[in-house]
């Protein structure tokens, strides 16, 4: 169950929200679609799940135009719209069975309904207001309304945000299942999403897309920056003075005596920057290299 997104525009009045995007996402891919604020990763979604259309440019879900409004299509994608718009005056059943009755699971709704509350650990509240549960809940309620139907592609936008870090763990690990079996497209302004489920990394920015990797290779081929150090000293030494170590392309001053340098040379620079300190009596309280930094990828290709 593919997506196929060609040419697409979107114009609100005079400001182009999506230009001329063009990807795909393949049968069973996890994809992290990411992005700053505003620039274009709902206004997508909405296109992709047919809630509102394109400007100009045609998606096909399966080979199906969304545009055309196909049933058959509709039935294919759960979307978790961003924030998460719930009827709070419904009980979760209720709220359920409304949704299972919009996409017509007829005889086989309750067995429908009991099995997602399953799936998605809200057994424990299933008898409760939906405008009673906490937010980490009501986010399962809203996977719960995109599942329902066993969609095979699933559109979740920012599922986790505004989750605490326990509720976070809770979500993904329900996306990580769901997508053993089923193609997802997932949103998210946080990089360690990202690196923590998903295979492809999609990144836009002002409508279009700058990016479009699977994750083993983006760092690879959008690492500008070869070397990352975080360094800790026990007082501070002058700001220029640390930019005048050898193969150092620039130095920032995180908080209290916290350090990061960024070099492009292959080098290693902690050698250098050690004997910098020992030079100038500071003591070094620790040395840390980063790893594949797709925060620097995002930042790179975004600023
Ligand atoms: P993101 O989800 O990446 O934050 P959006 O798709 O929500 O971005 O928005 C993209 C751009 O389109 C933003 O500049 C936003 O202000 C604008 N936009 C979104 N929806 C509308 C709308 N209904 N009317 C006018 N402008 C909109
Ligand atoms: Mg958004």
């Amino acid at each position: 169950m593919s997506i196929i997104i060609q040419n697409v525009t979107k114009l609100y009045g005079a400001q182009k929200a999506l230009n001329n995007v063009s990807f795909e996402v393949k049968t069973g891919e996890i994809v992290g679609f990411l992005g700053p604020n505003g620039a274009g990763k709902s206004t997508m979604m909405k296109i992709i799940t047919g809630f509102i259309p394109a400007t100009t440019g045609l998606v096909r879900v399966n080979g199906i135009n969304v545009g055309t409004n196909d049933p058959e299509v509709k039935r294919k994608i759960g979307y978790l719209p961003e924030n998460n718009p719930l009827y709070s005056e419904m009980y979760i059943r209720e709220y359920l069975g409304f949704v299972a009755s919009i996409y017509k699971l007829g005889k086989s709704k309750r067995k429908a309904i009991d099995d997602i509350i399953s799936v998605t650990g809200l057994t424990s509240e299933q008898n409760k207001k939906i405008g009673d549960l906490s937010k980490g809940f009501r986010q399962r309620v809203g996977l719960a309304q995109a599942l329902i139907h066993n969609p095979d592609v699933l559109i979740l936008d920012e599922a986790t945000t505004g989750l605490d870090p326990n509720q976070i763990i809770e979500i993904r690990n329900l996306i990580k299942e769901a997508g053993k079996e089923k193609t997802i497209m997932l949103s998210t302004h946080i990089m360690q999403e990202v690196e923590a489920i998903c295979d492809r990394v999609i990144i836009i920015d002002k409508g279009i897309i700058v990016a479009n990797e699977e994750k083993k290779n983006i760092y690879s081929k959008f690492k500008r920056t070869l070397q990352i150090v975080h360094v800790e000293f026990d007082r501070n030494p002058s700001e220029s003075d640390l930019t005048k170590i050898a193969n150092v392309n620039s130095v920032r001053h995180l908080k209290d005596n916290l350090w990061l340098f960024e070099s492009d040379s292959e080098d290693d620079i902690r050698p250098l920057i050690f004997a910098f300190a020992v030079q100038n009596k500071l003591t070094v309280l620790a040395l840390q290299k980063e790893e594949n930094n797709l925060e620097e990828v995002f930042r790179h290709l975004t600023s």
